[in-house]
């Protein structure tokens, strides 16, 4: 009673000098009945979190060290807040863990109705993290449909908010799967457009992967092993060899536990070695320096862009580079990551080009180049309701 009693007396006063108010002061017996819609009314607005499952379809057969693909299920969020939405993105490859149904179960526990103003990024996804463990796909869906919020509430882009130059932003990689020697020379082919190349290697077939891909184009590359070698002494002598066939960095050589064998590598290897599958979040950053040259940051790995901006601002400061990548995702993840692509060294952002069903109009790749929108936000349009 003594809490509706408050919660009436705020109405009132809020009303103070009003016919409304008047009527309700006049028959306190009512408060209850007729405060709340009015409260309700005269509240400020409050986000709500929407989504849905959504599936991926990929152009061709994706083939890495450990898996072969032909879709990836994605959850796809919208937050709503005074006639404004966000909309944000969860990729899930599923050799990394989650799920539709996972993502689904978790952002079901998301109740952003208790928090009256969006731009309290930090206490919000502070309270999204802290919810289960894990889940850093359905908790960067938040993250960017929140940032996208927020960035469209103060009409400017990310880039803009933080600082960055758009102009700065790289060249991003084009990635050739695991394939035969004809798929791989044909995609090579198709990749003319791209001023480097990412190739997978981590079987049997990786010197024939480069020298084919090196039969078509003399550009740079970039090699993701996904942690396919184990031993450090062969490992050596291939950075050796892809150095002098002009590979440029080298993810993941060893399986992350290998954590000496990766030091000893990093310090003999004659280009850089970037850790991905070893790096998750900010927290593992600290220890990843002095095992490995820089760090792979992608928003399904380190929970959105909120994290991911803190994780080069570390890397940085521990004088380690930065790499930006991403999963098979839509427009929406991949325009997320590209407002932090004028900070990093190296950008595998082709993640929504390898698609045949967009749903986003966003960031797009211009002869090669990372090339941000001048919209709002992450600069995403929807293309399907
Ligand atoms: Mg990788």
């Amino acid at each position: 009673m003594t809490h509706n009693r408050r919660d009436f007396l705020k109405a009132s006063s809020a009303l103070a000098g009003s016919a409304v108010a008047a009527s309700l002061i006049a028959r306190p017996a009512e408060a209850s009945a007729v405060v709340a819609p009015t409260r309700r009314g005269a509240a400020r607005p409050r986000m709500t979190l929407r989504f849905r499952a959504y599936t991926i379809q990929l152009r061709h057969v994706f083939t890495i060290a450990t898996s072969s693909r032909t879709t990836t299920p994605v959850v796809l969020t919208e937050i709503a807040y005074d006639g404004i939405t966000g909309y944000g993105e969860a990729s899930m490859p599923p050799y990394l863990g989650e799920s539709h149904e996972s993502a689904t179960a978790f952002l079901a526990k998301v109740d952003l109705s208790k928090y009256e103003n969006p731009f309290e990024l930090e206490t919000i996804l502070h309270d999204i993290d802290a919810l289960a463990p894990g889940n850093p796909a359905a908790k960067a869906s938040v993250d960017i449909a929140l940032h996208d919020l927020v960035g469209r509430l103060m009409k400017q882009p990310w880039y803009n908010i933080w600082g960055f130059d758009a102009r700065k932003t790289p060249y991003t990689s084009f990635t050739i799967g695991i394939d035969t020697q004809d798929v791989v020379r044909q995609k090579t082919k198709e990749a003319a457009a791209y001023k480097v190349l990412k190739v997978k290697l981590g079987r049997d077939t990786d010197k024939m992967m480069v020298e084919t891909i090196r039969s078509v184009t003399d550009k740079p590359i970039t090699a993701d092993v996904n942690q396919g070698w184990k031993d450090r002494a062969a490992a050596l002598d291939m950075m050796h060899w892809l150095h002098e066939k002009g590979v440029v960095m080298v993810e993941q050589p060893l399986p992350k536990e290998q954590v000496d064998d990766l030091a000893w590598l990093t310090e003999r290897s004659p280009v850089p070695v970037i850790g991905d599958e070893g790096v998750q979040r900010l927290a593992d950053i600290p220890k990843a320096k002095g095992v490995y040259t820089g760090i792979n940051i992608k928003l399904m790995k380190c929970t959105g862009m909120r994290e991911a901006h803190k994780m080069i601002v570390l890397a940085r400061s521990l004088d380690m580079k930065v790499m930006l990548g991403c999963m098979t995702e839509t427009s929406c993840g991949i325009s997320a990551a590209s407002h932090l692509s004028p900070m990093v060294d190296w950008a595998d952002l082709d993640g929504a080009l390898l698609i045949n069903n967009d749903v986003y109009d966003g960031t797009q790749v211009l002869d090669g180049k990372v090339t941000l929108r001048d919209r709002p936000g992450i600069g995403v349009r929807t293309l399907k309701a």
